[in-house]
């Protein structure tokens, strides 16, 4: 059985969302396909992690008790597709994924396993990645009939065109838009009566919107 390189295993509280509080185990897999202007994440296969096989990983989550779900994050978890396929048949627990929603074949290959995906949409005037438009709509193509939301990491930069192709993208799919300031350590990068107009500048184009800050780093945990 194909081992894959898993960064961190670790229970903690689900600090983005709409599933905010709750209690979540968190499987953090190496390596990711992007790279965010803001990403702050540990995810390299450089220095610490964890090899496992897909019966030894699924034991290890099954042992687990007490928790909503678990989220498969990372890095992009798609990337270890294979392996999922290989291990969530075995996982006896709700499934949340966390992807950054580029990968739209890859997440088929899963789909019948993944109770709730909580995918990204990429803003050029926040991550600098450009084009991500037409790989999130593929993605969101494909996840019709999973519960589906996607989350928008914004800061002062974010503009009109970007709030629109948004939009466009959430009544498509009839997906909730999270609207998610950027961060600087535990401080908001935008202020609050910023990140308010933002949300009424979406809330004139699609219903479906909210604002919620991340609450972990408020907390100070992980
Ligand atoms: S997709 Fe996520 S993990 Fe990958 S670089 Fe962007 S923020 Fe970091």
């Amino acid at each position: 059985m194909n081992k894959v390189k898993i960064k961190e295993i670790f229970e903690s509280i689900q600090g983005e969302g709409p599933y905010v509080g709750y209690k979540q185990l968190f499987v953090r897999f190496c390596n990711c396909n992007l790279k965010c202007n803001y990403c702050d994440t540990e995810f390299s296969d450089n220095g610490n992690y964890i090899e496992l096989n897909p019966c030894e990983l699924a034991d290890k989550i099954n042992s687990y008790n007490n928790i909503h779900s678990v989220s498969l994050t990372g890095g992009e978890p798609l990337l270890s597709a294979d392996f999922l396929k290989e291990l969530l048949p075995r996982v006896n627990k709700k499934i949340y994924l966390e992807t950054n929603a580029t990968l739209a074949e890859k997440f088929v290959e899963i789909k019948p396993f993944i109770d709730i995906v909580s995918a990204d949409i990429k803003l050029e005037s926040a991550t600098g990645i450009k084009g991500s438009y037409k790989f999130h709509d593929k993605f969101f193509e494909n996840c019709r009939g999973v519960e589906t939301f996607a989350k928008i990491v914004f800061n002062s930069n974010i503009t009109d065109e970007e709030i629109y192709s948004c939009c466009i993208l959430g009544r498509k799919y009839g997906i909730e838009l999270i609207l998610q300031p950027e961060m600087n350590g535990d401080v908001m990068a935008v202020t609050a009566e910023f990140a308010s107009k933002i949300l009424d500048k979406f809330l004139e184009k699609y219903e479906k919107v909210r604002l919620i800050p991340q609450v972990h780093k408020f907390l100070s945990i992980r």
